[in-house]
């Protein structure tokens, strides 16, 4: 697969603020923002003996949808395990879901644990999310191309945000960048992120700052001013960003604005578009 490195880095105005977007979002068309990143390692890589690669999660992942495309190319089977699958999405698949069982997804659902796998030398287990130490790779290419165009626009004080939800990327892009990584919990609280980041690294002064959200959000749940924020963006810089993650990383960087100078901030669009549909369906029933 070619072309899953170097995204453009755009200037838009927000709110009258002056921000550039790192735009992982247009990476790739069928593999981007984070995830490809994250399982970059796999395709520049041969795999010999992997036959097989089981993952789990929720079942509108963008993490799920990436290793289908990865599977796909690589001839791998695939197999998602996930506790719960609504009825109208059995009935009529949309968005990742979808695009995953086209690539080739054998779907259980059910309860699981670490003794559900089964796994041996030709299986790769993929911790949900892409919550791996391979991350690595990807993510400090990522860093490269940020790195590279500070120095190249003479930038200075430069800052990074991004929403968090394993807290994978943020952290790899902290141990890759020399400026300081911004970032906010969307999966449970700051102390689940702190968690997580200690899984992948244990030095403390390597991690991400943590900025608290202004209130607390319960993944996955619609809330009004998540759709406003992401109904503004589209609006205002005709940028579409994710529901779940995106939101939420806005609302508590602006929530920052007296903290941080927002006009010296790169945000990274992190992709996961392609999973919306079912989420702006749910907003629009409700909001609309
Ligand atoms: C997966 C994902 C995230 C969270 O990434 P982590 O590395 O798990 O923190 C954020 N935004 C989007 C759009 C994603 O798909």
């Amino acid at each position: 697969m070619k072309n899953i490195q170097n995204s453009p880095i755009t200037k838009i105005t927000f709110n009258g603020y002056n921000i550039l977007i790192k735009r992982d979002d247009l990476l790739h068309e069928d593999f981007n923002g984070n995830k490809a990143r994250k399982f970059h390692y796999f395709f520049d890589n041969e795999f010999p003996n992997i036959t097989k690669v089981i993952s789990y999660g929720s079942n509108q992942s963008n993490a799920m949808y990436s290793l289908s495309v990865l599977c796909k190319l690589k001839g791998w089977e695939y197999t998602y395990y996930t506790n719960h699958l609504p009825s109208f999405l059995k009935d009529s698949p949309t968005g990742n879901y979808k695009e995953a069982l086209k690539n080739g997804m054998n779907l259980i659902i059910g309860d699981y644990d670490n003794s559900t796998f089964n796994i041996n030398n030709s299986t790769l287990l993929i911790n949900e999310g892409g919550a791996i130490q391979e991350a690595s790779y990807g993510i400090s290419i990522l860093a490269d191309e940020i790195t590279q165009y500070i120095k190249e626009n003479n930038l200075k004080d430069t800052k990074i945000f991004l929403p968090s939800g394993t807290g994978t990327t943020a952290l790899f892009l902290q141990k890759y960048l020399d400026c300081e990584v911004l970032t906010c919990p969307c999966v449970g609280d700051e102390i689940y992120l702190e968690k997580q980041f200690l899984d992948l690294e244990v030095d403390k002064s390597l991690h991400p700052t943590i900025l608290k959200t202004s209130k607390k959000f319960h993944f996955g749940k619609l809330y009004n001013e998540n759709y406003k924020i992401w109904k503004e963006l589209k609006e205002q810089i005709n940028i579409e960003f994710d529901l779940l993650y995106d939101p939420i990383g806005w609302q508590t960087l602006l929530f920052y604005k007296d903290k941080y100078d927002l006009n010296n901030i790169i945000y990274i669009h992190q992709g996961g578009v392609k999973g919306n549909i079912t989420m702006i369906e749910r907003y629009k029933r409700k909001y609309d």
